[in-house]
């Protein structure tokens, strides 16, 4: 029930930061910088993610001095790293609390790392919790330009949100909490799918867009299956198995788990169409269903009678000479 309220009260806290549009505004311009300050802290990043960030800043920033959100941010940030490596595990919370009101999406993404494992007696773990402040970090890097977006802070967020997807959210029970993130996701992977968005990509950042997308897609599938949808579900698993293995482990994992799933549905969803493919004749009964011929050459196509088939058969030889 707790954790019911806090995801509402997540969810109320986040359109009112967006309502005042000086606030909204000043987001787009600070939260990039402020990944590039933070950059070291956040995440696993390699050195090539922080020369492009300086990059970035440089020609971001005209001058030396930081606007004062950004270095407000960036200090509790600090302050908060510092609080937890001192064991203040509360204080460390309140700060990266205090920096995500200040639009920080890397400490948005941090409490949800919380919220999600647990802090030792301080926060229990509590995955709609987590989920709200993963959401919460998605919404805060998609008000950055996508050119600026950190990979490895988007990867880390989408890997987490994947693992409660598939570990702990129950599709009926949570189903608020669920689309809500489908819907984040749907955004993000149409950013990412667009090509001009990887064009400039290194290849270390193209392997962690590559895993955030098998994970988006992956969790996409999996409600279009619980949905029943199975045509769907098979493309989305189409889309993890064309984006391939990646270098990091789990996605590579689903990449695996995606083919068999497709074998499964295949099984489930009919290949063969009961209409005619010559005469276009769509049979109503039962009885008129079973007497359909399914071609034994192609075997994706049924007809009606010897004489449809044999029109149909003739194509097959018409092609191959
Ligand atoms: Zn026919
Ligand atoms: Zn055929």
């Amino acid at each position: 029930m707790n954790a019911c309220l806090s995801f509402v009260s997540m969810l109320k806290k986040t359109p009112a930061i967006e309502k005042k549009p000086e606030q909204a505004v000043s987001f787009r311009t600070l939260v990039p910088q402020d990944f590039a300050e933070e950059d070291t802290s956040c995440s696993a990043s390699s050195s090539e993610i922080n020369q492009n960030h300086s990059r970035f800043s440089s020609l971001s920033r005209k001058k030396d001095a930081l606007p004062p959100v950004t270095s407000r941010v960036t200090s509790l940030l600090y302050e908060a790293e510092s609080k937890a490596t001192a064991r203040d595990f509360a204080k460390s919370v309140e700060l990266l609390e205090k920096a995500t009101t200040l639009g920080s999406a890397c400490a948005a993404a941090k409490l949800g790392l919380v919220y999600h494992g647990g802090l030792n007696s301080t926060v229990n773990p509590d995955y709609a919790s987590a989920a709200a402040y993963y959401f919460l970090a998605l919404k805060l890097i998609y008000m950055i330009p996508n050119n600026k977006w950190d990979m490895s802070l988007l990867l880390d967020v989408i890997a987490g949100l994947s693992e409660i997807y598939r570990k702990q959210m129950c599709r009926t029970e949570d189903i608020d909490i669920w689309n809500t993130g489908i819907k984040a996701m749907r955004h993000i992977e149409s950013t990412l799918s667009d090509p001009s968005m990887t064009k400039f990509f290194t290849h270390r950042d193209n392997q962690k867009c590559k895993a955030a997308r098998i994970h988006m897609n992956f969790c996409l599938a999996m409600t279009a299956e619980a949905d029943g949808e199975f045509n769907d579900a098979l493309n989305l698993y189409g889309t993890c198995k064309r984006i391939g293995e990646c270098n990091f482990a789990t996605a590579d994992k689903l990449v695996k788990k995606a083919h068999t799933k497709i074998r499964i549905l295949e099984r489930q969803v009919p290949k063969v169409k009961p209409v005619c493919v010559s005469c276009d004749f769509e049979p109503k009964e039962l009885s008129d269903i079973w007497k359909l011929l399914v071609c034994s050459k192609c075997q994706v196509v049924a007809a009606c009678s010897r004489e449809c088939l044999t029109a149909h058969l003739a194509t097959h030889t018409k092609a191959e000479k």
